[in-house]
C-alpha cells in the first residue's frame, strides 16, 4: 500500500512542516487533512470540521464526488499523460466545445485548457496581445490575478502577494473598482480609465481590460451592470480586448454558471480555473474564435495543460453542476446565508455589508463608531468559528471580509450547522471586542 500520510500529531507535523517549507507557503490552519468527503473534513486527530473554503473556490462540487471520482478512475484506466500538443485525446476537444457552448454569447468561440487559474490569465493576456499587436493591459485596483510575475503585475493588492518581487512586467496599469461601500461609483470607476489614458497609456497601445465579475480576494465586489457595459462601450471606441476573469466566480457559484451571465454585455475573452475540475488542476480561456486564432501554432500550451485526469473530472463536474441543479442550489444556499446574516446585524453593528451573488456572498466588518475596516474583529470570528469546526476565509483589501465558499452540494444539515456556529462566533466575537 502507498504510504498516504493520514496519521500523526497535528503538532508534529506542523514542527516538520516549518523545518522542511518555506514560509512563503503560508498556511491558514494549523491542523493536516487526512480525509473529507463533501462539505466535511478531518484531520489527521480525527477532529471533524465544516469546509466553507472548499480549497478557495474549487469544490462547487464538494470533496470527493462520487461521480468526479469515478470519472478519474475510468479516465486513469486508459491513460492518464500524453502531453496533449505530442498525442491528443478527444475528451479535451469534447470539453472545449461544451466550454465554448457554455460560455456567454453566440459567436464562433474556441478554448484553451491549461494548468493553474494564473496560467489562464497569462494566457489570456498574450492572446490578447496577440490579436491586436498593443501592449497596454489596464486591470483594477482590489484585483487578484495569481502569483507568476503577470499575475502579480495584475494584481492590484500590493501585501502579501507584490512586496518583495518586483520588477513586474510593464505597461499594466491600475485603475479603480467600483464599491459603493467604499464610495467608489461606476462613473468614478470609469473616469479612472479615461485618467489613465490621459497620464498613462494611450488607448490604442492598450491591448485588453481584465476585470473579475465578481472581485474575488479583493472583497466580493459584484462588478455592476453598468460598470462592464462601460467597459465594453471603451473597449469597442479604442479596439481594446474585454476579458472577464471568472476563475473565482466560475462552475455555478453566483446562480449561474459563469458570473458575467449576470451580465447582459458581450465579452471577448473568459479566463476560468478552480470549480471547473473539483479540485484537479485545469484552467483555461475561452473566446472569440478569431482572438484564440491570433497566436501561431506552438504559442500555446504546456506539458501539463489539459491533464486528462483533470478533463475527465471537468466533464463529471458540468454533468453534476447540471444534474443536480447546483445553480439553483447556489441561490438558495445564498438566499439562507445572507438572511441569517442580515437576521444577525441587529445584534452584531460590525457587520457593515453583506453582498455578493449567489453563493459568492461576505460579509464585511467595521467599527460601528469609527466606520472604519476592524480586521481584528473578523479575525475573532475566523478563529471562534475554527474552534467550533467551521473553516472560513477571509479576504477584502483590508482583511476585514469574510467570505463563504460552502460546496454547493453542502447537505441541509451541515448547511444549518455550520450557520449555528457561524452566529455563535459572530456573537463570541462581539462580546469579547
Ligand atoms: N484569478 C482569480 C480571480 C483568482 O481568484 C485566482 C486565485 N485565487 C487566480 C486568478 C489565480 O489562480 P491560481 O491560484 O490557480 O493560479
Amino acid at each position: 500500500m502507498p504510504q498516504l500520510d493520514t496519521h500523526g500529531l497535528n503538532s508534529d507535523w506542523h514542527a516538520r512542516r516549518l523545518a522542511a517549507t518555506p514560509r512563503g507557503v503560508a498556511v491558514l490552519e494549523n491542523f493536516f487533512a487526512a480525509r473529507a468527503l463533501n462539505a466535511e473534513l478531518w484531520d489527521v486527530e480525527g477532529k471533524r470540521y465544516i469546509d466553507f473554503a472548499s480549497g478557495i473556490a474549487v469544490l462547487n462540487t464538494g470533496h470527493r464526488h462520487p461521480r468526479v471520482q469515478a470519472a478519474i478512475a475510468a479516465q486513469l484506466e486508459a491513460f492518464h499523460h500524453t502531453a496533449y500538443q505530442v498525442v491528443p485525446y478527444a475528451s479535451y476537444v469534447r470539453l472545449a466545445e461544451r466550454i465554448s457552448a457554455a460560455t456567454p454569447g453566440h459567436w464562433a468561440k474556441k478554448t484553451a485548457f491549461f494548468t493553474t487559474g494564473v496560467e489562464a490569465v497569462e494566457n489570456a493576456i498574450k492572446i490578447a496581445r496577440a490579436a491586436t499587436g498593443r501592449s497596454g493591459v489596464i486591470a483594477f485596483d482590489g484585483a487578484f490575478h495569481g502569483r507568476t510575475m503577470m499575475g502579480m503585475a495584475l494584481t492590484g493588492k500590493v501585501q502579501p502577494y507584490k512586496a518583495g518581487f518586483g520588477p513586474f512586467p510593464g505597461e499594466v496599469f491600475h485603475a479603480p473598482f467600483p464599491s459603493e461601500l467604499h464610495g467608489i461609483s461606476v462613473d468614478d470607476a470609469l473616469a479612472g480609465v479615461q485618467r489613465l489614458f490621459k497620464s498613462s497609456i494611450d488607448p490604442k497601445r492598450v491591448a485588453a481590460f481584465i476585470f473579475e465579475p465578481v472581485q474575488g480576494e479583493g472583497g466580493f465586489y459584484p462588478a455592476p451592470e453598468a460598470f462592464v457595459a462601460g467597459l465594453r462601450r471603451i473597449a469597442d471606441e479604442h479596439g481594446i480586448v474585454l476579458i472577464a476573469d471568472e476563475i473565482q466566480s466560475g462552475f455555478a457559484r453566483t446562480g449561474r454558471l459563469f458570473a458575467s451571465q449576470h451580465h447582459n454585455v458581450p465579452l471577448d475573452l473568459i479566463t476560468f480555473a478552480k470549480s471547473l475540475a473539483g479540485g484537479m488542476p485545469l484552467s483555461g480561456v475561452c473566446g472569440r474564435a478569431e482572438l484564440m486564432d491570433a497566436p501561431a501554432p506552438g504559442g500555446l500550451g504546456g506539458t501539463y495543460a489539459g491533464n486528462p485526469l483533470a478533463v475527465a473530472a471537468a466533464h463529471a463536474v458540468l454533468d453534476v453542476i447540471a444534474d443536480e441543479g447546483l445553480c439553483e442550489r447556489a441561490e438558495a444556499l445564498g438566499g439562507r446565508l445572507r438572511h441569517r446574516l442580515n437576521d444577525l446585524r441587529a445584534t452584531v453593528p460590525q457587520i457593515a455589508e453583506v453582498r455578493g451573488v449567489g453563493s459568492m456572498l461576505a460579509a464585511e466588518f467595521c467599527d460601528p463608531s469609527t466606520g472604519a475596516p476592524d480586521a481584528d474583529f473578523t479575525k475573532r470570528v475566523q478563529t471562534l468559528a475554527l474552534e467550533q469546526g467551521l473553516i472560513l476565509l477571509t479576504c477584502g483589501s483590508y482583511g476585514n471580509v469574510i467570505r463563504f465558499l460552502h460546496p454547493l452540494t453542502t447537505p441541509d444539515a451541515v448547511f444549518d450547522e455550520a450557520l449555528t456556529i457561524l452566529g455563535r462566533a459572530l456573537q463570541q466575537a462581539q462580546q469579547q471586542g
